[in-house]
């Protein structure tokens, strides 16, 4: 499942291809992408509309246009696609067993973004205004933003009783850090995934935010090389279980201690981490 740093080098992909373009046709071959939005509807307000800055929040990618604003989650699957031109788009997509599966497709007034999610829990909606938009309004500090400081992070901390799992895992809070990256968070500052979130110390608080911003940096430069293809409908992000230290390691040794990773389920999901050398 894409997190923040998967996210981030789709946004830096996608910006020199559809930043001041214009949506000249919005085709919805699957309707169920703009659940619950009615497609006419989502194609009527983004036709015609310029693409003023393409940007990120948390998960999401937001195409800020002249009047109003495009937002995609590509959820567990979701992926971008480019291609040349309507002519290749309709060569090309939803044709049967050689097709590519698009959801919904922006014709622009240079090439074709295209949206995909074979799963379908992908969306792309259109609103009026950011606070329109129930999933951003909420969003707590974007983890790689400059207002994401320790200090700041140490006061989230200090307001939550939950365990440091799931309280990273609250986009509300910290926005941006899923399933993968809290595990390695966590592994890398040597914490248990169980403590709760007050309990923490000063220098751990500190810990924790070094870890976070360094595992996130480090996933968003493996995320970048090679960047991320949006001609091969296939292609999906290389390397990260090359930098991955406890997210499904299970059994695995510890790189640091040696002790075999462990996996436990908190809140209806896997945590990774090593009971030794995370306290
Ligand atoms: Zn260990």
């Amino acid at each position: 499942m894409p997190e923040l740093p998967e996210v981030e080098a789709v946004v830096r992909t996608l910006r020199p291809l559809v930043q001041g373009r214009k949506i000249r046709c919005v085709h919805v071959p699957h309707p169920i992408a703009t659940k619950p939005q009615d497609p006419a509807q989502v194609a009527r307000q983004a036709q015609g509309r310029r693409i003023r800055i393409v940007d990120r929040q948390g998960k999401y990618v937001l195409l800020v246009l002249d009047r109003g604003l495009l937002t995609m989650h590509l959820r567990l699957d979701g992926r971008l696609l480019w291609f040349a031109n309507g002519k290749e788009l309709r060569e090309r997509a939803n044709q049967g067993g050689n097709g590519v599966h698009v959801d919904v497709a922006l014709e622009l007034d240079q090439g074709v973004l295209g949206f995909a999610d074979r799963r379908h829990f992908g969306r792309l909606h259109v609103w009026e205004s950011v606070d329109d938009c129930p999933g951003l309004s909420v969003l707590g500090i974007d983890a790689l933003s400059r207002e994401f400081t320790s200090h700041r992070f140490a006061a989230m901390l200090s307001a939550s009783k939950r365990p440091l799992k799931d309280f990273l895992l609250d986009q509300s809070r910290v926005a941006g850090i899923g399933n993968i990256y809290s595990c390695e968070s966590l592994w890398q500052a040597r914490l248990d995934p169980r403590r709760r979130a007050n309990t923490l110390k000063p220098r751990e608080v500190r810990r924790l935010h070094k870890a976070i911003v360094s595992v996130l940096a480090r996933a968003l430069e493996c995320c970048l090389h090679p960047a991320p293809n949006f001609r091969d409908p296939e292609w999906w992000f290389q390397g990260l279980e090359r930098i991955l230290r406890a997210y499904r390691r299970e059994g695995r040794s510890c790189r640091r201690c040696g002790e075999p990773i462990r996996r436990i389920a908190q809140g209806g999901r896997s945590t990774y981490w090593c009971r030794r050398c995370q306290q």
